[in-house]
């Protein structure tokens, strides 16, 4: 009975002669002992092709490949086998290539490619540059809301708030003794040494351009602490005392539970661990609390003890 021919060097495979079988050809142990196996099927190939993010294919993978299995990549079209890794954000796909050739990254989310530098942060992608708020964004329809949910709280802030957009390095200033030790590049970075919003003296300081669901919560928390900063005449809630430490733990738990009540499940995780410094305050005092009291006896149990804590202490 004779065979078919080796798919790989053309010569008959003789009958009785081992061989290697795969995607409908027959390759002959010779060729199947020098060639190079594909990383994804095994199969003895001459002709392997790189896949990005993968390794070295076949002919046959290769090819299916480009049928169905797999994605183009956002910024050059590459394929990405499904299996291999890549970067995924905004419902887009890097290739590891991309990923690793881009020079800046964005700021704000990290991803691998920004169409603006924006002064006093950095790259932009193009989503976080059309989504993320900046000093040109209507806050209004944002800001309104904030103020009666601090309602609840018991705090209340008339009129706008006066916000001042800046750069990181000025805001991480304002809340850290010795900024220049930080070294960071992304936004996810900053939020473990200071608040990207920050009220100061009658002003809120905003980071130049910010996501609104990062926004929202530690704007909740810094009225808060504008509130509390004007009731008891002071121009900031920093320093070391008992009373400092409670005003700046309930302004963050109100951050908190803003981020909580909102369902942004990313802030409300970092706002509950981070900045790892004294800014939270007593904020794990509330969260403890928060296990087994309800929600108006913690704002009873706050403001009763900011105002013991002010007489006692301020
Ligand atoms: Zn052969
Ligand atoms: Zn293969
Ligand atoms: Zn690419
Ligand atoms: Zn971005």
């Amino acid at each position: 009975m004779s065979q078919d021919p080796c798919y790989s060097c053309g010569k008959e495979i003789a009958s009785g002669q081992s061989f290697y079988e795969d995607h409908g050809v027959k390759v002959c142990i010779n060729c199947f002992r020098n060639a190079k196996r594909c990383q994804k099927c095994k199969f003895p190939s001459s002709h392997l092709s790189k896949v990005d993010g993968f390794g070295y294919v076949c002919e046959f993978c290769y090819s299916s490949f480009s049928k169905e299995e797999g994605m183009s990549c956002y910024l050059c079209n590459g394929k990405i086998w499904s299996n291999s890794s890549h970067y995924a954000d905004h419902g887009k796909v890097v290739c590891q290539s991309c990923f690793k050739d881009a020079k800046i990254r964005c700021f704000t989310c990290r991803f691998p490619h920004v169409v603006k530098n924006i002064k006093g942060q950095g790259g932009v992608c193009e989503f976080c540059l059309e989504k993320n708020l900046t000093a040109e964004s209507n806050l209004e329809s944002m800001l309104k809301p904030l103020q009666s949910f601090i309602q609840k709280f018991g705090h209340e802030i008339s009129g706008k708030p006066n916000l001042l957009w800046i750069d990181w390095k000025l805001i991480i200033g304002m809340q850290q003794e010795k900024p220049d030790n930080i070294v960071l590049t992304f936004f996810d970075e900053l939020v473990r040494y200071c608040y990207p919003v920050y009220y100061l003296k009658g002003l809120y300081y905003v980071i130049p351009s910010i996501p609104r669901q990062w926004f929202m919560p530690y704007m909740a928390g810094q009225m808060v602490a504008a509130d509390l900063c004007k009731k008891y005449n002071l121009f900031h809630l920093r320093g070391n005392s008992p009373f400092l430490d409670l005003a700046r733990g309930w302004s963050h738990w109100v951050a908190y539970n803003t981020a909580r009540t909102l369902k942004y499940d990313k802030p409300a995780k970092t706002i509950s661990r981070w900045p790892e410094s004294t800014l939270p305050g007593n904020f794990q005092k509330f969260l403890a609390m928060s296990e087994f009291r309800k929600p108006t006896e913690i704002v009873e149990f706050a403001h009763e003890n900011l105002e013991f804590y002010a007489k006692k202490y301020l």
